[in-house]
């Protein structure tokens, strides 16, 4: 089904799961609060990616680098002098676009003149800041358009530290910062977002090996965390679209309310970042191979996500509306890893002894999963409320369950119920929550 992005902008807003930045000033444009699902969902996704790189392989390791780098980070990797995107003004409303953006380069989408736009002028994305109490250019620093980087710089340390031989990858996820021209599409572009990016050091020759390896795997990541296939595809890119750097490159795009778009890039970055790193900072990145007594740079295999706009992609995905007996209800069939409560638990009246009771097994559960507890208005009233914020489960604590000390167990997508004695409640649940 296609759904608008209003709809998503206003279920995210009412229950909690993304807030404009500063909206009781009127909002800043471009940046996002996340709220108290927002925060669950989106710390699920990095800890699914986290999981995934880190934990389930022997040959990625993890870091966390600092936001403010050197500026020589960004002098040479190339992003001072090029980190740009072309910038157009019309001379008619004066609004500014990304030209390589634009439907058609020769209309204003703002005022709808066309041939309003002067020569497209390079614009620079990195946001700047100073360090030390002095506003000058020697205190000049970046905030990091992206979190790679902080993994070049850190390759050295991290294959020492952690004794790794090649091939190894070093993930990282954290925010980056970029002062994009055009912004938009709710929490799809955005100055200020969160990354999750893997560099993989291989051997040259094993380089186009690994970025098929790439690729295949983490387009099966997102089917794998439910995203349905339909909405996913991979595109490779042409030669014209290729960054200097790199040899081959694809994207995973979704299918937006506005047509396909990337959800993260895989590119073959060569060795362009560790011998222009060792060129500038005069410490040499090369490898040596004590096997075949060889000594080159290694090649880096990247995938580079957008934790916020993923995010964003599986609550799209996730939105259903259906009709359950001639009733319209809306339900989130997001992947249960990813769900921000794992299970709702709700009295089935305001009675003091239901509650009382209902809260002992909230407090039983609470140990193993996220859970919510709801006891204001009808029952059917709360399923719709859980069922639209994607809670895989409600327990209801009846008072038959005072009796028989049962609790019935209401599943999101079926809707089926089942009545399980609280004794094995835990059991139940985490036979069916990954
Ligand atoms: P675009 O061409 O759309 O500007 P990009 O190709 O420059 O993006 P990358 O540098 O490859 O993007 O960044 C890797 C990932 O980081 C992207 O796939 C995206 O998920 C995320 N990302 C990049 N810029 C933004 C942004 N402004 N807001 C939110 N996420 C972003």
């Amino acid at each position: 089904m296609t759904i608008s992005l209003d709809t998503i902008v206003n279920l995210s807003k009412r229950r909690g799961f993304v807030f404009q930045s500063s909206e009781i000033y009127g909002g800043l444009r471009s940046a996002y609060d996340y709220g108290p699902l927002g925060v669950e969902l989106l710390r699920n996704v990095k800890n699914e990616w986290w999981r995934s790189m880190v934990q389930l392989r022997g040959d990625i390791v993890g870091l966390d680098s600092a936001i403010l780098q050197a500026r020589d980070v960004w002098v040479a990797s190339g992003h001072e002098a090029s980190f740009t995107d072309p910038l157009v003004q019309c001379s008619n409303c004066n609004s500014r676009f990304r030209l390589d953006k634009l439907d058609d380069q020769d209309l204003c989408p703002s005022c709808g003149n066309r041939k309003t736009f002067g020569e497209p002028r390079q614009f620079n994305l990195m946001f700047k800041t100073f360090m030390g109490p002095v506003d000058d250019e020697t205190g000049l620093v970046y905030l990091r358009p992206e979190t790679a980087q902080g993994i070049f710089i850190n390759y050295d340390n991290v294959r020492r530290a952690a004794r790794k031989k090649l091939p190894f990858g070093i993930a990282q996820m954290g925010k980056s910062f970029r002062n994009e021209i055009t912004p938009g599409q709710f929490v799809f572009r955005t100055r200020e977002f969160e990354q999750m990016e893997m560099e993989f050091f291989c051997r040259p020759e094993e380089a186009g090996r690994w970025y098929e390896h790439w690729t295949k795997d983490r387009y099966q990541w997102y089917l794998d965390l439910g995203m349905s296939e339909d909405n996913l595809r991979i595109r490779p890119h042409g030669h014209d679209e290729l960054a200097h750097y790199a040899a081959a490159c694809s994207d995973v795009e979704y299918r937006y309310p506005w047509g396909w778009d990337e959800l993260e890039g895989i590119a073959n970055r060569t060795d362009f970042d560790l011998k222009a790193h060792s060129e500038h900072s005069g410490t040499d990145l090369s490898y040596y191979d004590d096997e075949t007594d060889e000594r080159f740079y290694p090649y880096v295999i990247e995938p580079a996500a957008g934790a916020t706009r993923t995010t964003f992609a599986f609550l799209m995905d996730a939105y259903h509306e259906e009709e359950v007996r001639g009733e319209q209800r809306v339900v989130l069939k997001i992947h249960p890893k990813l769900a921000p409560f794992k299970v709702a638990v709700l009295p089935l009246s305001k009675k003091p002894e239901l509650v009382g009771e209902a809260e002992k097994v909230a407090d039983l559960l609470r140990p193993h999963f996220l859970i919510d507890f709801d006891v204001t208005q009808s029952i059917g009233r709360r399923y719709r409320r859980q069922d639209e914020i994607g809670t895989p489960y409600a327990v209801t604590f009846d008072f038959d369950s005072l009796e028989d000390r049962a609790v019935t167990v209401r599943d999101r997508d079926t809707m089926e119920q089942d009545r399980i004695p609280v004794e094995n409640l835990v059991r139940y649940l985490a036979e069916r929550l990954p």
